[in-house]
């Protein structure tokens, strides 16, 4: 009895001597909300999130809604309830929450959109992403590259372009990054959009769903490709819409015999599609670092709750449809076959191992 008492004594002076040191402080509860555990890269933003945060002393509910709005709103409404001093929130659809921030905002809760804007709400105090018109620009350079390397000699290039998921704010940034350079070779007839869809309402892809843009790719290569004429690029902003667009192109034959790849963009350097760049189908992607974007978002938090003033924030660029919210723009990076060994394996953001 003796014994086991002394036994409890020392599991339970143990659990306080661990949660002590792996919780510096108890800066009160974090709650972040991510879109979906489908895509690789909000699960590493998650868990980058998560331990950043739990290093300054706070503890964080980390909840995941696939996708499904609803879901994600009430995921909302509990960390409000349960009383979090800050939220942190990768929206579905970034217009759907303004009654449940409102809330928040009331009880004082400090309301960070990371990744993606939150629109029509004016409880959103904070914004931290990456310069996402730059995404945009960088896919259409790396596009037009590839197509000068791979046909140089067969321009007018045909060209289709897919668009991410219109309740996405993001979306219309990589669009309109893209199209500042694609419009001009466009207008002067070295790129041709040969489907004739252009323009987000016709190339937008609900939810960034890849089989979605796979149908999509279907349908064009079809209806506008089946003369023998051959797709030469596509736009692709995003490396899960990517995978599916190059299914589609593998199913028709290209990849195989004299039917090159297409020259396919993407984002977000997966890593099944870094290795479908190292095998020659994806041509480039655009890497980024996710961790530091958690970093960056976890010193601004506790910056906030620590009634500091955040510094370097851009106040131009983000207007959500209510006020012009203060923000955090990291700088992406153009991935290709040339360089992502230096770029995401040397970075230690994919181990080398699992490329093979
Ligand atoms: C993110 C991209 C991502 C896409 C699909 C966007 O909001 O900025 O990095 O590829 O969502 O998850």
């Amino acid at each position: 009895m003796k014994a086991l008492k002394f036994l409890m004594t020392a599991v339970t002076l143990g659990a306080v001597a661990l949660s002590g040191s792996a919780f510096a402080q108890d800066k009160g509860a974090i709650g972040i909300a991510m879109p979906t555990q489908s895509s690789l890269r909000w699960i590493s933003d998650g868990n980058s999130l998560k331990a950043e945060l739990e290093a300054k002393g706070y503890t964080v509910d980390l909840q995941y809604a696939e996708d499904d709005i609803p879901n994600q709103l009430s995921q909302i409404e509990n960390m409000v309830t349960k009383g979090v001093k800050a939220l942190v929130i990768a929206s579905i659809d970034g217009t759907t929450l303004s009654d449940i921030l409102k809330q928040a905002g009331d009880a004082g809760v400090k309301v960070i959109a990371y990744d993606r804007l939150i629109r029509q709400s004016a409880n959103v105090d904070y914004y931290t992403t990456f310069d996402n018109f730059s995404v945009g620009v960088l896919q259409a350079n790396s596009l037009v590259k590839g197509l000068k390397e791979r046909f140089p000699s067969t321009k007018p290039w045909n060209v289709e372009l897919f668009g991410g998921s219109p309740d996405d704010n993001n979306a219309f940034f990589f669009y309109d990054g893209a199209m500042s350079v694609l419009q001009p070779m466009i207008d002067s007839g070295d790129i041709v959009i040969k489907s004739g869809q252009t323009g987000m309402d016709k190339v937008g892809t609900l939810r960034w769903d890849g089989a979605v843009a796979q149908a999509r790719m279907d349908n064009i290569l079809s209806a506008t490709y089946s003369d023998g004429t051959r797709v030469d690029g596509v736009l692709a902003p995003y490396d899960g819409l990517s995978r599916g667009i190059i299914s589609s192109l593998r199913g028709v034959g290209y990849g195989s015999g004299d039917l090159a790849w297409p020259i396919v963009t993407g984002q977000d350097a997966e890593t099944p599609s870094v290795k479908a760049i190292i095998a020659g189908e994806q041509y480039s992607t655009v890497f980024k670092d996710t961790r530091e974007l958690a970093k960056t978002t976890a010193a601004l938090v506790d910056t906030v709750l620590s009634g500091g003033t955040p510094e370097g924030l851009d106040t131009k660029t983000y207007d959500n449809g209510v006020k012009v919210v203060p923000s955090i723009l990291l700088t992406p990076f153009d991935v290709d076959a040339t360089n992502y060994e230096k770029v995401v394996v040397e970075s230690g953001y994919i181990k080398a191992e699992d490329l093979k």
